[in-house]
């Protein structure tokens, strides 16, 4: 299978002297096409600092990260925002959904970075595919967490990212909402062939990923097949 997020040796330091903080240590880890991996560990062990480094939202102290062949080390700002805004789609813990736009506009501010134009049809598609259709004309105040959670999907997913990251994307939804929301992940991941890694501190939402991560004190270390 076809490596789409590799990071090698990674360290990231916070503050300096007696204040130091070492949020990760020598972290290895490569995201494969298709694949749903979980992260998991408690609140503070890194795993937040692990999702923004890989997705390039901050830099590393030490090791490299490469997106689909392109190392960001390399790269200039401009082009490793580029990078970021082409192969990959950000899922957070409250969705993120702009308070003012319907469910069909929430794709439009994207649209308009990319200075492409989007067909309705396009959208509707998704809309479809995620099973959230019928709430296209409604505002997200309107929506329950797990609907909101399925647009966040969806804004995600529409500029056809090869790479997914999701933090806590289940941590504000009760439990059978979060169920729909991680099975919905890992569908569209294999359906879809999108490496996707999801960090969670709720061990019953790594039930369906392809392969575990357990994130200790900055130390990322592999879990058995659960
Ligand atoms: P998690 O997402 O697992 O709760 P984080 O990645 O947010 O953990 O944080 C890991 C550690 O790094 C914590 O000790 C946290 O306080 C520290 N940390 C995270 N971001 C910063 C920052 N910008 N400045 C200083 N310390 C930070
Ligand atoms: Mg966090």
């Amino acid at each position: 299978m076809e490596d789409i997020l590799i990071m090698d040796n990674i360290f990231k330091k916070f503050g300096s002297g007696h204040t130091e903080i070492t949020a990760l240590k020598e972290v290895n880890f490569t995201a494969k096409k298709g694949e749903f991996i979980s992260i998991i560990g408690p609140s503070g062990s890194g795993k937040s600092t692990f999702l923004t480094i890989s997705g390039g939202l901050q830099s590393s102290t030490a090791g490299d990260i490469s997106i689909n062949g392109s190392s960001f080390s390399n790269l200039s700002e401009k082009k490793r925002s580029d990078l970021r805004f082409k192969e990959i789609g950000f899922i957070l813990q409250n969705s993120n959904l702009i308070p003012f736009l319907k469910v069909k506009e929430q794709f439009i501010l994207v649209d308009k970075v990319d200075k492409r134009k989007t067909s309705n049809e396009q959208i509707n598609q998704l809309l479809e595919s995620l099973d959230i259709a019928s709430l296209k004309n409604s505002y997200p105040r309107d929506l329950s967490g797990g609907e909101r959670q399925r647009v966040a999907i969806a804004r995600a997913l529409f500029n056809n990212p090869s790479l997914i990251l999701a933090d806590e994307p289940t941590a504000s939804l009760d439990t059978e909402h979060a169920y729909e929301v991680v099975k919905l992940l890992v569908k569209e991941a294999h359906e879809k062939q999108k490496a996707t890694v999801m960090v969670t501190h709720d061990e019953r939402m790594i039930q369906w990923s392809d392969r575990t991560y357990q994130m200790k004190d900055g130390q990322l270390l592999k879990m058995d097949k659960n």
